[in-house]
């Protein structure tokens, strides 16, 4: 009787088990001390703090003689703020502060004030009830347009142009309009890290030049899409509009996306993690407007600007950059503030899509 282990084929099989336990072995050896290109391309490499510094300095001091742009007028006392204000402020996801210019000066956040009142309707309502009611594409015509409406069927397009920011408003979940006004600036506290002041003149002026936003919500009232009273959700988001903000803000703001929902500061989450990509992806479409397209084509990063001149560009997973200059080009866009954040970027070679 042969035994067992002398058999040819159960010697071959033995040898194939070692074989193939030292190939994976290989295989695990040769993963975990790839060479050095090989281990940036999966994560990029950790940027230095004197580097982060550097950039922003030379950001400040590259733009701060730049006058071009000319301050949003529509709403009278957003024409009166200092056009020369310039700060811009980098904030990590894991809380590293730097700082360029006038980064304490504050300005009225206006359109930025769109992500956090969506941000708080995905946060009670979903992500798809957000799509579904709203929108997540790109309407390819201004901030203000009316004609947008009537073009997509009554829909808004996405919650940052005005229409779709009156009506996530509007869909705030709160008992009346002083509780969803409540809701609105606590959860924008709650991203700052601070009590973020009320800017009653800008708020007094914008309720005498907001009648086209009246007319907005009226519309999207008429095709049912509103989730509270339409003049009460003017007021509502007119107030939220007029929430003062300095580019640090902005930057610690940007950072609780960046960092997945929490804000690295306080360590309070203010979005649950799984639809930070979600909001992410609305200000990548529509953040800059009709100018969300070249924006990304040169920044790759999502974004959002207001007519007050504050800008917020969000590096997922590393760092947000806030910055603060009321000029703007013609699409609404505060020119200061991308010409530093595009530099920035490319700077630090920080642009998402080249990752
Ligand atoms: N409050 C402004 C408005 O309703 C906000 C616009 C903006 O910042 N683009 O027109």
């Amino acid at each position: 009787m042969k035994e067992r282990g002398l058999n040819p084929v159960s010697i071959d099989r033995r040898l194939m088990t070692k074989l193939v336990l030292f190939a994976a072995l290989l295989i695990l050896t040769a993963a975990y001390s790839a060479p050095a290109w090989a281990r940036d391309a999966a994560a990029p490499a950790a940027l230095s703090d004197a580097a982060i510094q550097q950039a922003v300095t030379e950001a400040y001091e590259k733009f701060k003689d730049d006058d071009s742009g000319k301050n949003a007028d529509y709403i009278s006392a957003l024409s009166k703020v200092d056009p020369k204000i310039f700060g811009i402020t980098v904030v990590t996801a894991d809380g590293r502060i730097f700082e360029a210019g006038d980064t304490r000066a504050e300005v009225s956040i206006q359109s930025i004030s769109k992500v956090f009142t969506a941000s708080l309707v995905m946060q009670q309502r979903g992500a798809e009830f957000v799509q579904e009611k709203i929108g997540a594409n790109a309407t390819g015509l201004p901030f203000n347009s009316v004609m947008a409406i009537e073009l997509h069927g009554g829909s808004a397009g996405n919650p940052f142009v005005n229409a779709g920011a009156i009506q996530a408003t509007s869909w705030v979940a709160a008992k009346d309009s002083s509780e969803r006004w409540a809701r609105i600036k606590a959860n924008m506290d709650a991203y700052a890290g601070r009590e973020l002041p009320f800017n009653q003149e800008v708020y007094e002026s914008e309720l005498n030049d907001n009648k086209r936003n009246q007319a907005i919500a009226k519309l999207l009232d008429a095709y049912g899409r509103m989730g509270s009273d339409p003049l009460e959700a003017v007021t509502v988001y007119t107030m939220q509009c007029s929430v003062n903000v300095m580019a640090r803000d902005l930057g610690i703001m940007g950072a609780a996306l960046a960092n997945h929902g929490i804000n690295p500061l306080t360590g309070k989450r203010v979005l649950e993690g799984r639809y930070v990509p979600k909001l992410l992806a609305l200000m990548a479409t529509a953040g800059l407007y009709d100018n969300a397209g070249d924006w990304l084509y040169a920044a790759g990063a999502p974004a959002k600007s207001g007519v007050g001149g504050g800008l917020l560009v969000v590096i997922p997973g590393r760092m947000a950059i806030g910055t603060v200059s009321p000029p703007l080009d013609r699409y609404g866009n505060s020119v200061r503030g991308q010409k530093a954040s595009i530099y920035i970027i490319e700077k630090l070679g920080l642009n998402p899509l080249a990752q």
